[in-house]
């Protein structure tokens, strides 16, 4: 439980940190993931880089049509935060319902969703808000959309020697509600089986625009679009809920381990995709 030796520096920027990328190196924000694996010694940098100090990217800004969080900025400040809250109160509460009091002080955004630990909740939630990650690296920045930053286990798009500044979020319009629920660990609050929906209704009734993400259930949180075809141009009525929520983690591999195995896991998602839609009819 001890980690292998590193060298420690505090980043004075962006762009100082970025400098001081390369080989073995690792920017370190709340450490919640981080330091763990050190002491378990899956990660054994060479150096860190501590970003947690940087105030340009603990800020969350209204920016009018959507709010912009920064990678600094924890799951408990996102959670108390009146911009996210009035502009999209799932993100709000999703940040609420992440581990206890002292990793929602320390952990952050920008952390989980470089970490993408296939339990997290932040890519469930950032993926059907239409999130986009910004990103700065020596060449520049870039912005790419949290539906395809998750790659694979434990990986997303971040090259080498990049460093997450902010995920934008757009503001829900009037006709539209979200959900975030979870089936969570009990010791660590890690989600089993995590959904997140986001809808809107067409002039109608019936569902115009709905995304259901999902974490927990395959090595990556994803957008299911088996339930999402379900939906579309229907109106949210509990037999329609029933047979969406039946084509839930029918698409992807899903995961078997301690906690829940595969068939469990499977039915989880089907109950916990009920649930989420439930709640938004
Ligand atoms: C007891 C416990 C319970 C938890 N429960 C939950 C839970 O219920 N739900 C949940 O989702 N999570 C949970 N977590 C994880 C927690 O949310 C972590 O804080 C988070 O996953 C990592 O964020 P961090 O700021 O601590 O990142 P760190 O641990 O500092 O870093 C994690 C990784 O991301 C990289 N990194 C960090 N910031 C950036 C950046 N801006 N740009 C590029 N790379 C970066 C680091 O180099 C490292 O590889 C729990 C953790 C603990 C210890």
């Amino acid at each position: 439980m001890i980690p292998s030796k590193f060298n420690y520096s505090k980043a004075t920027s962006v762009q100082d940190a970025i400098s001081k990328l390369g080989g073995e190196a690792k920017i370190l924000a709340g450490g919640h993931s981080l330091i763990p694996s050190m002491k378990l010694r899956l990660n054994q940098p060479s150096d860190l880089i501590d970003i947690s100090q940087l105030e340009a990217i603990k800020q969350i800004t209204d920016e009018g049509e959507s709010v912009l969080i920064g990678a600094g900025a924890t799951h408990g400040e996102i959670a108390n935060s009146s911009i996210v809250q009035s502009a999209c109160s799932m993100v709000s509460n999703g940040a609420a319902q992440i581990g206890d009091i002292q990793v929602r002080n320390k952990g952050t955004i920008g952390g989980s969703i470089a970490h993408a630990d296939p339990a997290a909740d932040w890519p469930a939630i950032i993926i059907a808000a239409d999130g986009v990650v910004i990103i700065e690296g020596a060449g520049g920045s870039r912005e790419v959309p949290a539906a395809s930053f998750f790659t694979g286990f434990y990986e997303t798009a971040l090259e080498e020697n990049e460093i997450i500044t902010g995920i934008r979020i757009p503001k829900l319009n009037s006709g539209s509600s979200a959900t975030y629920v979870k089936f969570a660990q009990p010791a660590s609050r890690f989600a089993i089986v995590g959904c997140a929906v986001v809808k809107n209704l067409d002039s109608e009734g019936e569902i115009g625009n709905i995304k259901v993400s999902i974490t927990g259930v395959s090595e990556f949180a994803y957008r299911d679009h088996g339930v999402e075809d379900e939906l579309m141009g229907k109106p949210l009525t509990a037999d329609v809920i029933e047979s969406a929520a039946a084509k839930a983690a029918e698409s992807v591999d899903v995961m078997s381990d301690h906690y829940a195995s595969e068939t469990y896991r499977k039915h989880l998602a089907k109950v916990y995709v009920k649930k989420a839609l439930s709640e938004l009819m």
